[in-house]
């Protein structure tokens, strides 16, 4: 049962979003990929996870402060006698280890994983026994199949691509019964949850400098064009309902501008190619809440 999803954080968001807006500078574009292929690869881990028996809790993506130091767990199982965090990584080509370093094949040093799942399991532990639960059993699994590490360790904790279904299906094997004390628990973790990261590198920007314009829902592309109330897209064909894209553009002009409020004029700004106003109008009416004040009036989501 899985009672915390994983969708996209903020911060990734921003990133999609900015990147097709604006050019980000290379270390910013690399951070952002490197987000992107993080999620992907949690995406791929939670996609094994799905076809397991339903005895066990998971809760994604969880960030706890336990003694001033924050850990990130991508996803975690409650079973019957043991909690199972799993790191999760994406790293795909060639990579080694020398000396408990670990480089990728171009020599470029990395933050050895093990030792970060090792310290999220310390802080966790803590975490855990606060709560009066001691057994943990962490792993750290590597998703892509495209993945490979020389001088690789025997160490049961890591989990490589080849791997990750055995692995599962003794898991699931083992007996798990859950009771009122396991949701409690899934509970108690959640409440210790933080929901916004204090570690996030979003790059400076302004409404001003960002390109405004409805992008295609598929390939991202801004060559569209309206016709009798539906986006086409020229290049990759793809159609959308003028309702649909105006929304989603809304939503990502929310979580760009949070402090900018949701009027007529400003969303038809943003879309660009919407020409009439009315049709930014009723759509807006028609999915959000309108609040009058005095001359000015905008919008909110009900
Ligand atoms: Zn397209």
């Amino acid at each position: 049962m899985e009672l915390k999803t994983r969708c996209e954080s903020e911060e990734l968001l921003k990133l999609r979003y900015l990147n097709r807006r604006m050019t980000l500078s290379e270390n910013d574009k690399t951070y952002y990929l490197a987000k992107e292929k993080g999620y992907e690869g949690e995406l791929i881990f939670d996609s094994h996870i799905s076809g397991l028996t339903d005895n066990f809790i998971t809760l994604n993506d969880l960030l706890f402060e336990v003694n001033n130091q924050h850990i990130q767990i991508d996803s975690l199982m409650i079973k019957q006698n043991t909690i199972y965090p799993f790191e999760v990584k994406n790293f795909e080509g060639d990579y080694y280890i020398d000396n408990d370093n670990w480089y990728s094949i171009s020599r470029t040093p990395i933050t050895n994983p093990i030792l970060q799942m090792e310290r999220s399991e310390t802080l966790l532990r803590r975490l855990l026994y606060q709560l009066g639960y001691t057994s943990v059993n962490s792993n750290l699994v590597f998703v892509n199949s495209k993945f490979h590490l020389y001088h690789a360790p025997m160490n049961k904790q890591i989990i490589f691509p080849t791997q990750i279904n055995r692995f599962l299906c003794s898991l699931d094997r083992q007996p798990s019964t859950l009771d009122d004390s396991h949701f409690i628990l899934a509970n108690r973790l959640l409440s210790h949850h933080i929901s916004k990261s204090p570690y996030t590198k979003v790059p400076e920007y302004e409404y001003e400098k960002v390109r405004k314009g409805n992008l295609c829902s598929k390939c991202l592309s801004f060559n569209l064009i309206v016709d009798n109330y539906i986006v086409v897209c020229l290049d990759c064909g793809c159609k959308e309902s003028v309702s649909s894209s105006i929304m989603r553009h809304v939503r990502e002009y929310m979580l760009l501008f949070p402090d900018k409020k949701i009027t007529t004029s400003g969303i038809w700004e943003w879309c660009g190619i919407i020409k009439s106003k009315k049709t930014i109008q009723v759509t807006l009416s028609n999915n959000y809440k309108l609040i009058q004040k005095g001359r000015s009036s905008f919008y909110i989501p009900e």
